[in-house]
C-alpha cells in the first residue's frame, strides 16, 4: 500500500487481517516511525487494535522505503492523496504520478498496479506511459480499484462493500484480483469488474451524485424552514421510495470532507475536457459553498445581530461525526466570520484540538462538553457524535438565557419547547 493514509492504512490492516502480507509506505517518515510503535496517525475506531493485532502476527509492516516495499510485492495499490490543484478545480495528481516514475523503476516482475486513489477519468492510461518501457512493457498491469470506505465506519465498509469494482480488461490481473477479495465476495460483496475508464468515473459519478442528495435534501430544508414544514418527515416521507432510499437525505450543513468538495470539482474538469456540461453537479456546488452563508443569516437571526461578546460554542468542528478530519468541515467558513463580527468561540471535539483552528485570536478549545457549554450564549451543535445526543443543557448552561442551534436535528423540538430552551433546528 502506497500512502498511509485513512485509505491506505485501514485497506493495508484489513489485507493483512484477511491474511494477505502487507506492507505499508508512506514518504512521511515520522508518521511510519510512529506506526512501527503502534502510534496511529488518525482517528479511526477499531483501526488501531487491527493494526497491532498484525504486526504482532506478522502480517503487516511499515516502511518508507517505496522501490524496495514495490520490489518485494505482487500487488501495488497507490493510495496517496488527490487534492485539488491550487487555483484550479482539476485534481492534483502529482502524488500519483511521482509514484508511477518510482515504481517504474522497480519491476523486474510482472505486477499489478492498482489506483485506489480517487483518480479522474484517464488517470490509468498516464499511469501505463509513465511505466511503461522495453523493460517493464509486459510487467505491469495497471487496474483501477476505486476506493468506497467512509471515515469513521471504514474497517466496516472495507470488509462488507457494497460492491468492489475491478476496472482492468487483463485476464490474469482479473484472475488475482478476483482471489485477493474471495473472503469479501464470499461474505455478500458484489463484484463487478469494468473497463479501466469506467471504474474511474464510477467513483466520481458515485460521488458527485452523495453531494448532489445532499445538497437536495438541504435545498427542500430551506424551503421547510419558510413553510412551517418539518424537513424530517420530508426526509422520512422521500427515503421509504426504494428508488430514492433514506441514506445521505438528512439536511445539515454543507457537504465537507476529503471527498466529495474535491471530487465534484474534479468531475466538472473531466468533463470539461470533453467538452461535456456537468450543469447539475456545478449547481450542487455552489448551492453547497452558499450554505454556510446561509447558516451564518440565521446566526444573525439568532442573535439579533448583536454578535459583539457573544459566547459562541461549537460542539464537534470535523466536517462529521467520528472521525477527525477537518478537511472542508463547514465550521472553518462559519467561524472565521463569527470571530470576526466580534464573538468570542469555544469548542469541544471528541478527538481533540485542532491546528486548523489555533491561527483565530478569540478562540479556545474546551476539554470537555461541560465547560464547553457552561458559559455559552448560543451553542452550536456542529457534529452529530454520540456524546452529544443526551446533554442535560438545562443543569450544565449557567447562562440562563442561551440559545441552541442544531444543525444536525438530535434534539426533539418539543422537548425542548417544554424545557423551556430557545432552540433553532434545521427545516423546521
Ligand atoms: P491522506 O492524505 O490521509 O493520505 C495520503 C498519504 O499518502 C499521506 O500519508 C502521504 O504522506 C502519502 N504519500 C503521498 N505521496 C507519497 C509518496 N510519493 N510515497 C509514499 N507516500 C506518499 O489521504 P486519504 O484520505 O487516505 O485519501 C487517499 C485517496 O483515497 C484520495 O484520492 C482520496 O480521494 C481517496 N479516498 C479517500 C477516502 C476517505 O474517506 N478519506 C475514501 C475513499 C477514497
Amino acid at each position: 500500500m502506497i500512502g498511509t493514509g485513512y485509505v491506505g492504512l485501514v485497506s493495508g490492516a484489513c489485507f493483512a487481517d484477511l491474511g494477505n502480507d502487507v506492507i505499508c509506505v508512506d514518504r512521511d517518515i515520522k508518521k511510519i516511525n510512529n506506526l512501527k510503535k503502534g502510534i496511529i496517525p488518525v482517528y479511526e475506531p477499531g483501526l488501531e487494535e487491527l493494526v497491532i493485532k498484525n504486526c504482532k502476527n506478522g502480517k503487516l509492516s511499515f516502511s518508507s522505503l517505496l522501490r524496495d516495499s514495490v520490489k518485494r510485492s505482487d500487488i501495488i495499490f497507490i493510495c496517496v492523496g488527490t487534492p485539488t490543484k491550487k487555483n484550479s478545480s482539476a485534481a492534483d495528481l502529482s502524488q500519483v504520478y511521482n509514484v508511477a516514475k518510482e515504481i517504474r523503476n522497480s519491476i523486474l516482475k510482472f505486477k499489478i498496479i492498482i489506483t485506489k486513489s480517487t483518480v479522474p477519468l484517464t488517470t490509468g492510461d498516464e499511469i501505463e506511459k509513465i511505466i511503461s518501457n522495453k523493460k517493464t512493457k509486459k510487467l505491469f498491469s495497471v487496474v483501477s480499484n476505486p476506493e468506497f470506505l467512509r471515515e469513521g465506519e471504514a474497517i466496516r465498509d472495507f470488509t462488507f462493500p457494497d460492491r468492489i469494482i475491478i476496472g482492468t480488461n487483463d485476464k490474469k490481473s482479473k484472475k488475482i484480483l478476483r482471489n485477493l477479495y474471495a473472503p469479501l465476495i464470499s461474505k455478500g460483496a458484489k463484484y463487478i469488474n469494468t473497463s479501466r475508464r469506467s471504474a474511474e468515473l464510477i467513483k466520481y459519478s458515485s460521488n458527485a451524485f452523495l453531494a448532489t442528495k445532499i445538497t437536495f435534501i438541504n435545498e427542500i430544508a430551506n424551503l421547510c424552514e419558510k413553510s412551517g414544514v418539518n424537513i424530517e418527515d420530508i426526509s422520512i416521507g422521500m427515503g421509504l421510495d426504494v428508488r430514492i432510499g433514506s441514506r445521505f437525505l438528512r439536511a445539515g450543513p454543507s457537504y465537507g470532507g476529503s471527498c466529495l468538495p474535491k471530487d465534484t470539482k474534479a468531475i466538472i474538469n473531466t468533463a470539461d475536457k470533453f467538452k461535456t456540461n456537468l450543469s447539475i453537479i456545478k449547481s450542487v456546488i455552489k448551492s453547497n459553498e452558499d450554505r454556510p452563508l446561509l447558516l451564518l443569516k440565521r446566526i444573525n437571526t439568532l442573535l439579533k445581530g448583536k454578535f459583539r461578546k457573544k459566547k459562541i460554542c461549537f460542539l464537534g468542528v470535523t466536517f462529521k461525526a467520528n472521525t477527525d478530519d477537518m478537511r472542508y468541515s463547514p465550521c472553518l467558513k462559519m467561524i472565521p466570520s463569527l470571530l470576526k463580527k466580534g464573538a468570542i468561540i469555544n469548542y469541544y471535539d471528541p478527538t481533540g484540538f485542532k491546528k486548523e483552528l489555533s491561527k483565530y485570536k478569540n478562540i479556545s478549545f474546551s476539554k470537555n462538553i461541560k465547560s464547553a457549554i457552561y458559559k455559552a450564549d448560543l451553542i452550536i451543535i456542529h457534529t452529530e457524535w454520540n456524546d452529544f445526543k443526551s446533554i442535560n443543557f438545562k443543569s450544565l448552561v449557567k447562562n440562563k438565557n442561551f440559545t441552541i442551534f442544531d444543525l444536525r436535528n438530535i434534539y426533539s423540538p418539543l422537548k425542548m419547547k417544554q424545557l423551556n430552551i430557545k432552540y433553532f433546528a434545521i427545516g423546521k
